[in-house]
């Protein structure tokens, strides 16, 4: 099973994705991740990476596809996996018809007041991975899965966060329509459990 994972920052594609790997036993494939890992080094690569992600721009294709194809290329992808941030333009969808058949496009959708609002509290584990925040009594900074201290990605700042969203806004359009009656759209205003399972039945229906 191919699928892409289309939805804003902060609209909830990480945590839905992390749930259809439990259940459908397929990798996620983060090209934030991917991305992110990159720009950790010191290469002329990286830094060029890290300067866009931290001004919430989009890598450039040429960079981006690269990256996407050599993790298409892994063992893991063989039976299928699930694309969470890839494609983000018209672009990026004709390049990757290239070179994989999408069976389904699961589109999330969320309010731009409740994703800012989701998105100035993330805070992110560097140990165990895990996606956390600030809104609960009683946060005191450190991970509640491993107890780590937690940090607040830079691109989760105000000004970055509005650029990430205009990027969104412009492009969400024309990949709904490129995608046609492949979409599956669900909102993810409720619970982490009640955006899956809707999606889960979907799934299954697809596997059969
Ligand atoms: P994410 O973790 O999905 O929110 O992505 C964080 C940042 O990584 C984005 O704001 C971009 O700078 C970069 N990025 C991730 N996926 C893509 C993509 N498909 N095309 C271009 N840039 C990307």
């Amino acid at each position: 099973m191919k699928l892409v994972l289309l939805g804003a920052a902060g609209s909830g594609k990480g945590t839905l994705a992390k749930n259809i790997v439990k259940d459908f036993g397929i990798p996620q494939l983060s090209t934030g991740d991917i991305l992110r890992e990159i720009a950790k080094s010191n290469s002329t690569l990286g830094k060029t990476i890290a300067s866009f992600q931290q001004s919430g721009k989009l890598v450039p294709d040429e960079i981006t596809f690269e990256v996407l194809k050599e993790r298409l290329s892994k063992n893991d992808c063989k039976s299928g996996y699930i694309l969470d941030g890839y494609p983000r333009t018209l672009n990026q969808a004709q390049l990757l018809a290239k070179v994989a058949d999408i069976d389904a496009v699961i589109s999330i959708e969320l309010d731009f007041d409740e994703i800012v609002k989701r998105l100035v509290s993330r805070r992110n584990c560097p140990k165990c991975g895990e996606i956390d925040n600030t809104n609960y009594e009683g946060y005191n900074g450190l991970c509640r899965k491993c107890q780590t201290l937690l940090f607040q990605r830079d691109d989760d700042k105000p000004e970055a966060i509005k650029s990430r969203l205009e990027v969104y806004k412009q492009n969400i359009t024309p990949l709904i329509n490129f995608y046609g009656d492949k979409v599956f759209v669900v909102s993810s205003a409720g619970t982490p459990e009640e955006t899956y399972k809707p999606v889960k039945t979907f799934l299954e229906g697809l596997k059969k």
